[in-house]
């Protein structure tokens, strides 16, 4: 199966096995949750089994994560950012996945969200910056002309003061430059964290990193902050330029004046989720440097996106092939 129909899959599944585990639930918990019914319960007994499952699908990954990261069953997919101009492919984001071979391809919307309360974030965006470390390097073994590739930051990293030191010593180990990496920090950081958010900004900056501000445009407070950001680029959340109900004879101008700001202070402009070449055509038209969607490639292995960048498979890492 391609990447795309293995992604998509990957959501599917996840939707069906929830179904299913909540109906076992039901099939084997059935006089528990009719007690709860009774009156005095203190919620309705459909909402207690919903999390009792939540909670039990939680152990089950808990019990398994660590194995599973030393067996090597997450993995990186690599989604191309095309430059809308040159029509090249001018960079990627690394996006992590869990190749379960007991349930197939785990999306990050499945584990992410456990791991960010257990901590076990950490380790994996160490992990996943370290495959992107291991991958510039043999790209740059064989020769081949790097695109920069970005990793997404938790908010538990963001939080670490000391959280570059140890990237840093894995990016040193590797012999990569820090201007072929850059970290994607989402927009919510700005008004949930703002401390961090400018001192990890900053830190990055020294350290010779570029960073990114994930999901811009998600509020209108977006275009407020604009300005004191500081970031290299701007990733434009698909609702700001494209979701179902933009009027475009109306938000044109917008969305124009935002890339013109965005091109004065000096940041890059990325469109995320670009699905149809209407919005990839508006964007063009309004001036954004470069999109990232399914329009172009989905996330894919990093075979597949040797092989769209270079033409051949070029990392030897088993890790790199799945
Ligand atoms: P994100 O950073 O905003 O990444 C973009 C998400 O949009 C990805 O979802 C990608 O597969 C999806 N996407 C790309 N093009 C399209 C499109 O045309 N249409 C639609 N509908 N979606 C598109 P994914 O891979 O499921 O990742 C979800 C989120 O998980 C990411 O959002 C990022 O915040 C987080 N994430 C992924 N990998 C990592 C990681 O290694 N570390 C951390 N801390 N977070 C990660
Ligand atoms: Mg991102």
């Amino acid at each position: 199966m391609n990447d795309r129909g293995d992604e998509q899959t990957a959501s599917n599944a996840a939707a069906a096995t929830k179904s299913q585990a909540l109906m076992q639930f039901h099939a084997t918990d059935e006089d528990d949750a009719t007690r709860r019914e009774a009156p005095g319960a203190t919620a309705p007994a459909i909402v207690q089994s919903e999390n009792a499952l939540q909670r039990a699908f939680e152990r089950e990954l808990e019990d398994r994560m660590t194995e599973a990261l030393d067996a090597g069953e997450f993995v990186i997919h690599l989604q191309p950012k095309l430059d809308l101009r040159k029509g090249q492919i001018a960079g990627a984001e690394a996006l992590v996945r869990w190749r379960d071979p007991r349930v197939g391809l785990r999306l990050p919307g499945a584990f992410l969200p456990l791991f960010e309360k257990n901590g076990f974030i950490v380790d994996l965006d160490r992990f996943v910056f370290e495959q992107v470390c291991a991958l510039l390097h043999a790209w740059s073994v064989a020769g081949v002309h790097p695109v920069p590739v970005s990793v997404n930051l938790s908010r538990t990293n963001l939080l670490d003061l000391t959280f570059l030191q140890g990237f840093e010593r894995i990016r040193e180990l590797y012999g990569v430059l820090p201007s072929f990496l850059e970290f994607e920090l989402a927009e919510a950081f700005v008004f949930e964290e703002p401390r961090a958010f400018f001192a990890a900004v900053d830190r990055m900056h020294r350290a010779g990193y570029a960073c990114s501000l994930d999901n811009f445009g998600g509020c209108r407070r977006s275009l407020e902050i604009m300005e004191g950001l500081e970031v290299d680029a701007l990733k434009l959340n698909r609702a700001f330029f494209g979701g179902p109900y933009i009027d475009p004879a109306r938000e044109t101008g917008l969305v124009a004046s935002v890339l013109n700001r965005a091109r004065e202070l000096h940041m890059g402009t990325v469109a995320e989720g670009v699905e149809t070449e209407e919005q990839r055509g508006f964007l063009a038209d309004v001036g954004c440097e470069l999109m990232q969607g399914y329009l172009f490639s989905p996330p894919v292995s990093v075979a597949d996106f040797e092989r769209m960048l270079f033409g051949r498979e070029v990392a030897a890492a088993p890790s790199f092939s799945a």
